[in-house]
């Protein structure tokens, strides 16, 4: 049975009176004297404070999203934000816990330690494959959230959709569904199958494929329900106003450039990869369908500070579950990939 997200959400979240904004309060009215805010009048339109809901962006958004209305989306200061409200909406500190896959992004349960919720991770068996039921054993009655991601970082591969619809299925809280990777994959979004799965929450984000990790927005899709109740408890104006006309500004007039980007990258990750797969360092490569890949290296230590001694920052990944002498590539451009080749083609044990 699924629980009701008004069971799934913590009494004193239930029980909020949100902050009113100044401008809540006049709704529907035509105004064009704004003396409420206390903001200084000069120095348009950055003077004023932004859309809290950010109606603009959000018709925007949901256009180029199958089966997600505006109420269906959260946006906030990078998928981080949604990850922490997921938190602080669900889950009663040292009484509820969560279960994710094992391994996967470091900020799940990162937000989990801060806001003292338990967290239960299940190995992926060793192809990074998830199974439904071996994941949902460690799920019990407290159990609030599940944490999936496909393209899994740090491997890269899509999980399996079945073993993802069932634990939708069989699940009685949230899953919530990390799709930062989503637009270099051939896989299509569970944004899709929103509408039919009041449980799912997908997080997707600028930062990858469309190349703004530095303006910070992420995108959480859920059922109006949990959306609402994420709009109760976020900071009032979470997203700023540079940040909403960026991304306005981005889905009008540069998807194509974003298209042109995913392909540049999928080409080069093919071109990285076989080059890699030749270097006598390399043992192993494992799929994927991210703009990254995994290697296991011969050692991964060693050379992750060889590499950081030649002014090249990867990622070492070796403390990892399944990732013992893995480093994570992030696929460059054509130059910046070479210069990785070349030093480890020069690499020498020693
Ligand atoms: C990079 C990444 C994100 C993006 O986080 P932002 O806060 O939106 O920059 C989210 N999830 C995963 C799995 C990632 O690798």
């Amino acid at each position: 049975m699924k629980k009701t997200i008004e069971e799934l959400t913590r009494a004193n979240v239930r029980a909020l009176v949100p902050y009113s904004c100044a401008r809540d309060e006049y709704k529907g009215k035509a105004a064009t004297v704004f003396l409420d805010a206390n903001e200084n009048p000069y120095n348009a339109p950055y003077d004023r404070y932004p859309d809290p809901l950010q109606t603009e962006l959000k018709a925007a958004i949901a256009q180029t999203k199958q089966g997600v209305g505006p109420e269906n989306i959260f946006l906030g200061n990078g998928s981080d934000e949604a990850i922490d409200l997921l938190f602080r909406a669900f889950c009663e500190p040292r009484q509820d816990n969560v279960v994710a896959i094992e391994p996967t992004y470091g900020m799940y349960r990162v937000a989990a330690e801060i806001n003292d919720v338990e967290y239960r991770s299940v190995l992926l068996d060793e192809g990074f494959r998830l199974n439904a039921s071996r994941l949902l054993a460690a799920a019990d009655g407290r159990t609030k959230l599940v944490f999936l991601c496909s393209p899994n970082n740090p491997n890269g591969n899509s999980l399996d959709r079945g073993e993802i619809m069932q634990v939708i299925d069989r699940f009685p809280g949230l899953v919530v569904l990390d799709e930062a990777y989503i637009d270099f994959s051939a896989q299509e979004s569970f944004t899709k199958v929103l509408a039919g799965c009041p449980n799912l929450v997908v997080l997707q984000t600028f930062s990858k494929a469309w190349a703004s990790a530095g303006v910070r927005l992420g995108m959480a899709f859920a059922s109006a329900e949990v959306i609402g109740t994420f709009n109760k408890i976020k900071y009032p104006y979470n997203v700023n106003r540079l940040t909403q006309e960026y991304a306005l500004e981005l889905l009008r007039r540069r998807q194509d450039d974003v298209k042109g980007w995913v392909e540049i990258l999928l080409r080069e990750r093919g071109r990285v990869m076989d080059l890699f797969a030749k270097l006598p360092v390399v043992r192993e490569i494992y799929p994927t369908d991210a703009n990254f890949f995994l290697a296991k290296m011969t050692d991964a230590a060693a050379i992750y500070r060889y590499l950081v001694e030649a002014g090249i920052i990867v990622r070492n990944r070796s403390g990892v579950a399944l990732c013992a002498d893995c480093l994570r590539v992030t696929v460059g451009t054509p130059e910046e990939d070479d210069i990785l080749l070349e030093a480890l083609r020069n690499y020498t044990e020693r």
